[in-house]
């Protein structure tokens, strides 16, 4: 009977077949030790020379790296392994012997690894990530489901953008312009007003220069958005969501997290509440740290971002930032009109902001007045500013990106390594 990795468990003392990837071998005269992958998971096949035919363990000696095979044995508890079972190899079947592997077991710079994506995403590493990143994705869909929000899926292709120009994709719409989306957050409020609470998973499209450890030009984000909703309901949205996702991965990635060797002390404890500062709180803070590059009405950096979240054990809000340097809909705080009401949601050990959020602006009068300032005109804002008119409520919504939480609850240290095949400035391939 065939089978998968992840499913030897059900096959205990019975001979199965295994389609599999040959990820590493170890032999001496009387026994080979093979190291199987099947994408989903890892098991070690134990080869005895008395107990099978010639042909096999001749085979299993020579076997290279990443020969495509059938293998066929016994399933045995094994405590020692990860996975807590291995195969006592019967039979090998060569499907394709592969040529001389490039990569692993040698040790390869970035770049060198870059331009082997194709073939990177073998490695145990890289297997891990995508399970936990697969994991956060479930755990998505798990947690709103169960909250009762409907999936809604904005356009990729629009005609206007959410937050300004700077960051676009241009592209030719036939006769008309149109740019690739860099958030679905204005169409998601209409859903909203239909739907009630509805979130979208899609990706994401950014023209950023920067080359940094945190920034992809093409990224997913989750974006929820919810009617009825202030500002302080939608953080508790927020912590609810993050603590989920992180406690269904610590509980569902058990063997990826160790392969990882994350520090699972340092994730066990992020559960809601979760703490919340005010923009000015963090200014102040970061002035008596000695942080003389920052003034009021900046947008943090990686260091600031930094620099806060090392007071605090899980992720913790920065509420009420300056309405100048926020989009035109957010809501400024009725109590304070120079500040909006909005927060960045900070992962712990110095992975940045994994959340932008805010309360919308619901009052017709009030965004007529920002479209003035901001210059918004033309058809491809009209339709937004008519949502005003026909029962407009209080509501809120945020956006987490998806790769700046793999990496942090994988532990890993640059977010090329989080999506299968990164889009980064000077890489379009593979
Ligand atoms: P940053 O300040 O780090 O540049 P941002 O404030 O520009 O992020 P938002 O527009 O608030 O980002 O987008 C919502 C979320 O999307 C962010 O909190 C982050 O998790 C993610 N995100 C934003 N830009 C990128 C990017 N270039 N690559 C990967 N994820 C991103
Ligand atoms: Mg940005
Ligand atoms: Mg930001
Ligand atoms: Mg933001």
């Amino acid at each position: 009977m065939k089978t998968t990795i992840a499913n030897v468990h059900k096959h205990v003392n019975e001979t199965v077949t295994i389609g599999a990837w040959l990820h590493n071998k170890r032999s001496s005269g009387k026994i080979a030790f093979l190291q199987l992958r099947d994408g989903t998971g890892f098991i070690q096949g134990v080869v005895v020379k008395a107990q099978v035919d010639e042909e096999t363990f001749d085979l299993s000696k020579k076997l290279t790296q990443e020969s495509s095979l059938y293998v066929t044995g016994n399933i045995v508890e094994d405590t020692r392994s990860p996975l807590g079972y291995e195969m006592q190899v019967e039979k090998v079947e060569l499907i394709q012997e592969a040529v001389d592997y490039p990569i692993t077991p040698k040790e390869h710079g970035t770049e060198f690894l870059m331009d082997h994506r194709h073939l990177w995403l073998r490695s145990s590493k890289q297997h891990a990530i995508m399970k936990v990143r697969n994991e956060i994705i479930r755990a998505t869909y798990e947690f709103f489901n169960q909250e009762g929000f409907v999936k809604v899926d904005p356009p990729i292709l629009t005609g206007a953008s959410a937050e300004g120009t700077t960051e676009l994709f241009h592209t030719k719409y036939f006769d008309e312009d149109a740019y690739l989306s860099q958030s679905g957050q204005l169409y998601m409020e209409a859903a909203a007003m239909a739907l009630g609470r509805v979130f979208s998973f899609g990706p994401t499209f950014r023209a950023e220069k920067s080359k940094t450890r945190r920034h992809l030009i093409e990224f997913w984000m989750i974006e929820p958005e919810m009617a009825f909703m202030d500002h302080d309901d939608s953080l508790e949205v927020q912590e609810q969501y993050v603590s989920h996702v992180v406690q269904s991965v610590l509980k569902n990635c058990k063997i990826e997290l160790n392969t990882l060797e994350r520090d699972t002390s340092k994730l066990e404890n992020i559960k809601a509440p979760f703490p919340r500062i005010t923009y000015d709180e963090a200014i102040e803070f970061l002035h008596e740290k000695g942080f003389d590059d920052i003034q009021w009405g900046d947008d943090f950096g990686a260091p600031h971002e930094t620099a806060i979240a090392e007071s605090y054990d899980k992720p913790v809000f920065i509420t009420h930032f300056p309405l100048e340097i926020k989009a035109f809909y957010m809501k400024p705080d009725p109590n304070n009109p120079n500040v909006a009401l909005c927060a960045d949601l900070i992962a712990p050990e110095g992975y940045g902001e994994i959340i932008g959020g805010s309360e919308r602006i619901d009052d017709l009068d009030l965004m007529k007045q920002r479209y003035e300032e901001h210059d918004l005109t033309g058809p491809a804002y009209q339709w937004y500013l008519q949502l005003r008119e026909y029962g407009s409520v209080p509501h809120s919504g945020f956006g987490l990106g998806l790769e700046r939480t793999v990496a942090w609850i994988s532990g890993i240290e640059h977010i090329r390594e989080t999506i299968p095949f990164p889009r980064l400035l000077n890489r379009l391939y593979p």
